[in-house]
């Protein structure tokens, strides 16, 4: 290991720079616009002061993977942006990268989900992306009939048949959107998948087209309707991949926040 990079304002700023212009890209070279894929910042290394510079500058997307942080970052997080425009400091252009602070922000829960923590996340998040068993989607479809909006949710998708990894498997996926598609207090949006973590993002290549072929396939059968259109897939280490492969979100941490797990 070298010594941890963390940045400071400025060289977030400039990360984040660079990310969405090299998301931009990849984007534009496939042929889709750079508005078309999602940029979600993964906070497992971010400070509190990294994620409220982030906000400030207009992002509106942020992910966890674990739930404690989540319970502490979310609320941490809505307080300092309404503290924020109550003392009248937040403009009222339009959300957007780098444009006003963020009005409002949306977070995600992107790692693996126990059920008993289930409800306290679908509380605090607008996007499940690890759904993995009937059983989450039974109890999370339990726990929606005491909501407002049905939650939404997208399949983990086990590509590489890696055990270590979650995620159900590529010949059960399909199966298990349908079941998910008849619970009414579920709104299945599509699938998200991690590759085995490599130096080389041409390795993650393959994972990533077997899960983009079972998303159109399960397009193409209609489940889950019009909704089912996020696919998310990429990571700091081989996210322009992904978007080549098709990813319209991309899960990015360390490339902004720097490698340093914080705690
Ligand atoms: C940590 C994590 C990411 C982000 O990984 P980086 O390498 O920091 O970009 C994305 N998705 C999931 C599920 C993660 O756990």
């Amino acid at each position: 290991m070298t010594t941890a990079w963390i940045p400071g304002p400025q060289q977030l700023q400039e990360a984040y720079r660079q990310v969405t212009g090299r998301i931009a890209e990849a984007a534009t070279r496939s042929g889709r616009r750079p508005e078309d894929v999602l940029l979600v910042a993964v906070t497992k290394t971010a400070s509190p002061d990294q994620i409220r510079l982030l906000a400030e500058m207009g992002h509106v997307d942020f992910a966890e993977n674990r739930v404690q942080q989540l319970e502490k970052r979310a609320p941490a997080l809505t307080e300092f942006l309404s503290r924020k425009k109550s003392l009248g400091s937040t403009s009222t252009r339009e959300v957007g990268p780098l444009g006003a602070c963020a009005e409002y922000v949306r977070w995600h829960m992107i790692g693996q989900l126990h059920r008993n923590k289930a409800k306290s996340v679908t509380q605090l998040v607008k996007l499940i992306h690890s759904v993995d068993s009937l059983r989450l989607a039974e109890e999370l479809h339990a726990l929606g009939s005491r909501m407002t909006e049905p939650i939404q949710v997208l399949i983990q998708v086990n590509a590489s048949g890696e055990l270590s990894k979650g995620g159900v498997v590529i010949p059960a996926v399909m199966h298990l959107a349908d079941q998910i598609a008849t619970m009414v207090n579920l709104r299945p949006r599509g699938l998200m998948t991690m590759a085995p973590y490599s130096d080389n993002p041409e390795e993650s290549r393959h994972c990533f087209a077997r899960t983009a072929e079972v998303f159109e396939e399960i397009r193409t059968a209609r489940i889950g309707g019009g909704d089912f259109n996020i696919l998310s897939m990429g990571m700091s280490n081989d996210f322009e991949v992904a978007i080549q492969e098709g990813a319209n979100l991309v899960r990015v941490g360390r490339a902004l926040f720097g490698d340093e797990e914080y705690l």
